[in-house]
């Protein structure tokens, strides 16, 4: 199987990429890559929502809306896409029933594909307590959130970033993090996922994780559970947009066949 499409990549307007991270810098990629779309996602927070963080403050609509002009819909065969990786804070950290998303349906309407983190760990005191460090209380807060934001309707497609990644946690705790989330939690939350239409991502981190088998029982799970799926490199720098090759066997490996990506109208 070969991996056509990439729908999570980070330019420089994000504040954690690197300078290089410009869209022509991953265009010229694509050809050895084997990727004919490409989604820019950077960090949003929608102005119009309560609730930024002073890091997302400045990574607003109008941001965002600064890549539109130079690069064209199509470069050179290659089909350019305009997304957002918004922000999610679940319920149990905003008291707020079915928690805040970062983007309204309106905003949406401005991007092709919208990704919505359930995970984002390390943002300590802003998505989740630093108190938390139990795994059997992370397990928790990652199944909520992950239901929780498949629950949004932005009416745009939308995707799951990185699910079950256990960001921001230490090293030493994320074995028992993965020991606590049984195949039945994932079953609840890829059918919810499944049945909401939400895309769930194969993000390249997995493939250096030290838990590479435990995601292959993960997102194969996901692919019993009849979820669609999108590949993303997660870029912050050209350089690492790379690998879909080594993406593409991780997905034979769990059964994900080719019919089963998210195609984007
Ligand atoms: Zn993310
Ligand atoms: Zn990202």
């Amino acid at each position: 199987m070969k991996l056509t499409a990439d729908l999570h990549v980070h330019t420089f307007l994000s504040s954690c990429a690197r300078a290089d991270a410009l869209p022509e810098n991953y265009l010229k990629r694509c050809p050895e890559e084997g990727i004919t779309t490409v989604c820019f996602t950077d960090h949003f927070w929608d102005e119009g929502i309560p609730g930024a963080s002073g890091w997302y403050r400045p990574q607003n609509l109008a941001h965002v809306m600064r890549l539109r002009e130079p690069i064209p819909p199509e470069y050179e065969g290659i089909r350019v896409l305009y997304g957002a990786e918004t922000e999610f804070i679940g319920s149990r950290m905003s008291q707020t029933e079915g928690g805040i998303v970062g983007i309204s349906p309106q905003t949406a309407k401005n991007f092709s594909f919208v990704l919505i983190p359930a995970n984002h760990f390390h943002m300590k005191g802003y998505t989740i307590p630093a108190s938390v460090t139990d795994a059997s209380d992370i397990r928790l807060w990652m199944i909520d959130n992950f239901n929780e934001a498949a629950r949004v309707s932005l009416g745009v497609p939308t995707g799951i970033a990185h699910p079950f990644e256990p960001m921001g946690f230490d090293k030493a705790v994320a074995p028992a993090i993965f020991e606590a989330i049984t195949d039945d939690d994932y079953r609840g939350c890829f059918s919810l996922a499944a049945a909401e239409d939400k895309s769930i991502e194969l993000n390249h981190s997995v493939l250096d994780s030290p838990f590479y088998e435990e995601y292959v029982r993960i997102f194969s799970i996901a692919r019993d559970c009849g979820c669609v799926f999108h590949t993303a490199s997660d870029a912050h720098t050209p350089a690492s947009f790379s690998r879909h090759d080594s993406m593409a066997r991780f997905a034979e490996r769990c059964g994900i066949t080719p019919d089963r990506f998210l195609s984007i109208k």
